[in-house]
């Protein structure tokens, strides 16, 4: 039977990617054997009523699911983080790239809005971080919607995959989505001038391709708690100290009173930037002041 991957869910239809086709599925079959409800993104078994439409047999297993946008088997997360207005944040930054990385998801960074840099000094001074963020082992792009630039540099880390854009409100998530598939713009210029908060009444997600890929038209990660986080697990978020941590003298070191810790000594000589390790404690206070849920 045929396989395909739903793009899109829309009054009870499932669209379902089929190569070069997209068929219209209902999902009847797959309510009464798996119990489950398909979501976009799903890689699906169908059958064919007809040339366009057909019948979803059964879901394959997810990789995972994510609540908002509801999309599941997500590959990565474009993380987009202005240059200024607003500010660049490492903290938000790093918030982020822990909630992702323990989703199991891989960030790539982009920081947005380059044209609006206005000196050496705060070039430099971006710049720098993006090459903290390199060698930590991050992708890293910039760009500026304004001017075109960078574009080309994000589009080739969209293939073959599904993406979906991350970040705060403001930073240029729609402009950068809108730039990477002008159709969609098109599709919305009858709401409003540009794609923001309110108009696209996201009642439903869909993936639209881009290049060989797959790209959420609904930005997501809109809870940034660290609910699901415990303390021994965070640094796995931060791949600087995961692949530092077979170094430290203790099994289970959490790097942070622990004796001949590879990370400290990292921090230390400079290796592993003293603003990421702060970040890290302060999120593992958090992570402790959490209360129990039970
Ligand atoms: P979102 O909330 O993250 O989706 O952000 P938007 O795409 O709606 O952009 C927020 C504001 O920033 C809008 O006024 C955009 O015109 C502006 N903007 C987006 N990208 C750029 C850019 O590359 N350069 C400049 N100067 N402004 C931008
Ligand atoms: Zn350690």
């Amino acid at each position: 039977m045929p396989k395909g991957k739903i793009i899109k869910a829309l009054s009870g239809f499932y669209y379902c990617l089929d190569g070069e086709r997209t068929i219209q599925c209902r999902g009847r079959g797959v309510f009464r054997k798996n119990k489950v409800t398909p979501l976009v993104g799903d890689e699906v078994i169908y059958d064919y009523e007809n040339e366009r439409e057909g019948t979803i047999q059964e879901v394959l297993d997810r990789k995972n699911e994510l609540v908002r946008p509801p999309i599941a088997n997500v590959d990565q997360a474009i993380l987009v983080f202005s240059a200024v207005e607003p500010d660049f944040s490492t903290v938000l930054l790093d918030r982020f790239l822990v909630l992702i990385e323990s989703n199991e998801i891989e960030p790539i960074i982009c920081i947005s809005k380059t044209d609006l840099i206005e000196d050496e000094k705060q070039k430099n001074e971006i710049f720098a971080y993006a090459d903290d963020y390199r060698r930590m082992g991050y992708e890293v792009r910039l760009t500026s919607t304004l001017e075109a630039d960078g574009i080309a540099e994000l589009l080739p880390l969209l293939n073959d995959r599904i993406s979906v854009f991350a970040g705060q409100s403001g930073v240029g998530k729609s402009s950068l989505l809108n730039v990477l598939r002008p159709e969609l713009a098109l599709k919305t210029s009858d709401i409003s001038a540009h794609l923001g908060r309110g108009k696209h009444t996201t009642r439903h997600v869909e993936l639209i391709p881009v290049g060989s890929g797959l790209v959420a038209d609904t930005p997501g990660f809109s809870s940034l708690e660290f609910m699901n986080i415990e303390v021994e697990d965070l640094s796995y978020c931060f791949p600087e100290m995961r692949e530092k941590s077979d170094q430290c003298k203790f099994r289970a070191c959490t790097h942070v009173s622990e004796p001949k810790c590879a990370v400290k000594t990292a921090v230390e000589n400079g290796e592993i930037p003293k603003y990421r390790y702060d970040h890290y404690l302060s999120f593992i206070e958090e992570i402790k002041d959490r209360k129990p849920r039970y």
